[in-house]
Order: structure tokens, then C-alpha cells, then sequence
């Protein structure tokens, strides 16, 4: 069967080594000069600059299955860490690494720092509450419903709502309840080594992007880099593709494929995918996007309690949730990364704006005078960074038309959007496009 996959971000990737692993011939079409979508870097050396801080969970099952399966070393490239969720003061919760899921929960809750007894009482009973619940409610519930007579205000501001906008990149007031449950399920309560953190030690294009390329072109598929796909054309059931090589150049490219996946943003696969599926074509294109601001700088140094710290914000002064201090220091300075996740409502004021109240956040985190220099070194704002996980929404199914499917962090699943959730979209319509061809193959 000749399978084409368009996009080269991790799902593209996973369905075409998917598809390749099982005998078709792949072809992938990537627009841009380098794999890996969002989560890419922008060269392949280890200095690479990533697209936004990616932080993976112990729980990415097929994530991490594809990195072993392309020959990227999982061990070395990712630091593995206890799930904790710690503030610059030392006080917030680690989770032990033994125990069962929800012992360990329980215990770290009731040993957090800087949490009345109250507070702790409160979570432990939140958390019994969605293991009553199986984990699951309405779908058009909000986190911020599902708390509504639950927890203190301290255990929703310092321990939920950062675990909903690092999970969601959702506000909780809007976010999806019923997804934040299925990650709660999943990582904080699933396996034993699933809430691990998993913090990058190299850049991202070399987590995934290249080794996946390298052993698509080992095992015989076409990759084409700077290739955008610019149209689809049924063709006796099967799709030609139109391709842009340069500004002016459109033509077909190749010969017919039995089977096409399209693995690009959803706005991209809605516009590719119009003319042929118009119905599916309007809910992919219906989907509402949320802002990560990525801010990068350096400051004077300070003893962090860990490596990766979340930052007491609000919407009024204090925009990020997240900093990171991760790698070699350069002497005599922390080299720093902050994350402003859901981010909508900082960027309407501007990326200066967000950019001057992050530092001055960080400022009053760690106490830097203001003789002390902190030196704004990046400020990368992602628009479209994933899809809003609203309570309710509709997200589109897999398959567009016969032998037409999508693939992306955005189609229809149990989880927001992440890099298992595009893994695992990736791995379903590969193995949907084989089970067809097996198909056709009996038919015949
Ligand atoms: C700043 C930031 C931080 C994030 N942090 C995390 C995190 O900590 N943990 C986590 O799990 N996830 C995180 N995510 C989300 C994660 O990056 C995405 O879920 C994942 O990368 C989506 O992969 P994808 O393959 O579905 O789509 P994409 O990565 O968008 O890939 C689509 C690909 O299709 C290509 N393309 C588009 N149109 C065409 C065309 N016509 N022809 C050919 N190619 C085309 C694009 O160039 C792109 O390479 C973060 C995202 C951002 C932006």
C-alpha cells in the first residue's frame, strides 16, 4: 500500500514509523524545513533552540515506546523525576515514588508545605471525590465546577489550577473537567511511575524529530522536507496530492496513495480536507486555540529547591505558572525559562507587556533588588499553541472520507493536547489505514 502522510510533527511521525513497521510504502510531505511541528528546535546540534519548554509525563507509554523503536536513548535524554509540584519558598507536595497511586496521593497531600490541615484535609477528600466519581462526569462540566464544594481556595489556586493549565492549557473556569479527570485517572493515580516528570536534557529535535526521520529513511519510506501539500484530489479511490516546491510551482506530485493521513494542525487538515468532507471540515476548523508564552532570561543566582518550580500567578501582575532552571548554569548566573500557559488573556495586552510582568514576577519571587540585573534573553509567544480544552466541545473524528484520516493532538481522544495525545493519534490512523489495506486485500 502506498500511505502518505502529511506533517512531520510527533504524530505524523509515529503514524508514518507505524505504517513503515508495517510494510507500506510511506511517503511523508513536511512544509517546514525541520521535523518535529511544535514541538521541534530550530537546528540539530545540541545548542538547538526548542519551540517552548516541553515537560513529558512517566505515563507517555507510546511517546516513549516510538523514541525506543526510532533509537533515541530515552535514559540519557530524559530526566526522570517524582512528581512534585514545588514553589521557590520549598513549600507544595512531592509525591512518593512507591506505594499504590492512591496512598501516595493521600500521603503526599497530607505532607505538603505551606497547607493548613485544613487544606490538606480538603484535597484528600477532592481526591477521594474523583475516584467516587470513577474518574468521569458530564461533559459539559468545568474543573472549576467540579471543585465548586470542594477544596479550600488555597489547594485550588496552588496545587489544581496549575495542574489544570500545565495539563489543559485551560483556564479552570472554562477548562474541561472530564479530560482533567481522564489525566488525573491516568497519570497522578494510574501506574506506578506514570506522574514521573520527564524534563528534557537535550533538545526536542533530537528526542523524536531526527532519529524518526533517520529510521523512516533507513527502512525505505520518502521524507520530503519543505514540501507543503497544497491539495487533495480523489482519483479512482485513491487521492493524488498537489504540492508547492516553491511559490509558484503546483503540480502533482507523486503517483496516486491508497491511503492519506493528515497530520498537520487542524486550521490545515480543515482547509486540505474542504472540498472532500466539508461536514468534517467545519468542526476541524470550528476549534478554538490557547496562547504559551515562552520567556527566556538570565538573573542572578538563587538556590532553587528544584529544578522546575511553579510561581504563585494571577491575572492582574503575575502571568507565568512555571520556570525552569534545567541544564549547565553558565557561572554567575541563573539561565532561566518561565512559562505563561493559557496565555490568551496576557498576549490581548501585548507580548511587551506580558514580557515586563513576567520579570517583574521573577523579581519578587526571589527577591532581586533593583540594582541587580535580569536580562530579558527570548520571548516566544505560540498563538496557536493547542486547541482550547473547553468543557463541551466537539473535537473532529479520525476518519475524513474512505481512505482519508486525520492525525493530531486535536482529534477526537481522551486527552488535551499533548505529545501522547498526537503519538497515540498518529499510531490509530496508521494502524486504521493498514487494517483497510488488509482489508481491501481480502476483498480481493
Ligand atoms: C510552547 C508549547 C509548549 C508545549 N508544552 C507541552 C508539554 O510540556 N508537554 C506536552 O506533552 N505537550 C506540550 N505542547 C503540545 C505539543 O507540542 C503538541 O501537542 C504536539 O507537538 C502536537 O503534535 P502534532 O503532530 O499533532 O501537530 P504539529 O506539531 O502541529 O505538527 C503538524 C506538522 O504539519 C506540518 N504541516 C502543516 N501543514 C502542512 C502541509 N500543508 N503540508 C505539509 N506539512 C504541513 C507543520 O509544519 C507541522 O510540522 C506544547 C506546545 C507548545 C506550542
Amino acid at each position: 500500500m502506498r500511505i502518505a502522510v502529511v506533517g512531520a510533527g510527533w504524530a505524523g511521525l509515529a503514524a508514518a514509523v507505524r505504517a513503515t513497521e508495517d510494510g507500506h510504502a510511506v511517503t511523508l510531505f513536511e512544509a517546514a524545513g525541520m521535523p518535529g511541528g511544535r514541538a521541534r528546535s530550530d537546528d540539530a546540534g545540541d545548542g538547538a533552540t526548542d519551540n517552548g519548554q516541553h515537560i513529558l509525563l512517566g505515563g507517555y507509554a507510546r511517546t516513549l515506546d516510538l523514541m525506543r523503536t526510532v533509537g533515541a536513548d530515552v535514559e540519557r535524554a530524559l530526566l526522570r523525576m517524582p512528581l512534585r509540584l514545588t514553589y521557590a519558598d520549598g513549600s507544595g507536595f512531592a509525591l512518593a515514588p512507591a506505594g499504590t497511586r492512591l496512598l501516595a496521593a493521600a500521603s503526599a497531600l497530607m505532607g505538603a508545605r505551606g497547607f493548613a490541615i485544613g487544606d490538606k484535609l480538603s484535597a484528600v477528600a477532592m481526591a477521594l471525590d474523583w475516584r467516587r466519581r470513577g474518574f468521569r462526569c458530564p461533559p459539559a462540566m468545568t474543573v472549576a465546577e467540579l471543585l465548586r464544594h470542594g477544596p479550600t481556595q488555597r489547594v485550588r489556586a496552588r496545587l489544581v489550577e496549575p495542574l489544570c493549565v500545565a495539563a489543559l492549557n485551560t483556564p479552570m473556569a472554562e477548562a474541561s473537567a472530564a479530560v482533567f479527570l481522564a489525566v488525573m485517572r491516568d497519570t497522578l493515580f494510574g501506574a506506578r511511575d506514570a506522574s514521573d516528570l520527564l524534563l528534557p536534557q537535550r533538545p526536542l529535535a533530537q528526542l523524536l524529530p531526527l532519529p524518526a526521520v533517520d529510521w523512516l529513511r533507513a527502512h525505505g519510506a520518502t521524507v520530503h522536507l519543505r514540501r507543503r501539500v497544497t491539495g487533495l484530489v480523489p482519483d479512482a479511490q485513491r487521492w493524488r496530492l498537489a504540492c508547492a516546491t516553491g511559490v509558484d510551482d503546483l503540480r502533482h506530485a507523486e503517483a496516486p496513495f491508497d491511503q492519506v493521513i493528515l497530520a498537520t494542525p487542524a486550521g490545515d487538515a480543515a482547509r486540505l480536507a474542504q472540498s472532500v468532507a466539508p461536514a468534517w471540515s467545519a468542526v476541524a476548523a470550528s476549534l478554538a486555540h490557547e496562547p504559551i508564552v515562552t520567556l527566556t532570561l538570565t538573573a542572578p543566582p538563587r538556590a532553587w529547591p528544584a529544578p522546575m518550580l511553579a510561581l504563585e500567578a494571577n491575572d492582574a501582575d503575575a502571568p507565568a505558572q512555571f520556570a525552569f532552571k534545567l541544564g549547565e548554569q553558565p557561572a554567575g548566573v541563573d539561565r532561566v525559562t518561565l512559562v505563561v500557559s493559557a496565555a490568551g488573556h496576557w498576549l490581548a495586552r501585548g507580548s511587551d507587556a506580558v514580557a515586563a510582568a513576567a520579570v517583574a514576577q521573577y523579581r519578587r519571587t526571589f527577591g532581586i533588588a533593583d540594582g541587580e540585573a535580569v536580562d530579558l534573553a527570548s520571548v516566544r509567544a505560540d498563538k496557536r499553541a493547542t486547541f482550547r480544552c473547553t468543557a463541551g466541545m466537539i473535537r473532529p473524528g479520525m476518519d475524513i472520507a474512505p481512505g482519508l484520516r486525520a492525525a493530531g493532538d486535536w482529534v477526537a481522544g481522551p486527552y488535551p493536547a499533548t505529545l501522547e495525545a498526537a503519538v497515540l493519534a498518529g499510531e490509530a490512523a496508521a494502524r486504521a489505514s493498514g487494517a483497510c489495506s488488509r482489508l481491501s486485500g481480502l476483498a480481493a
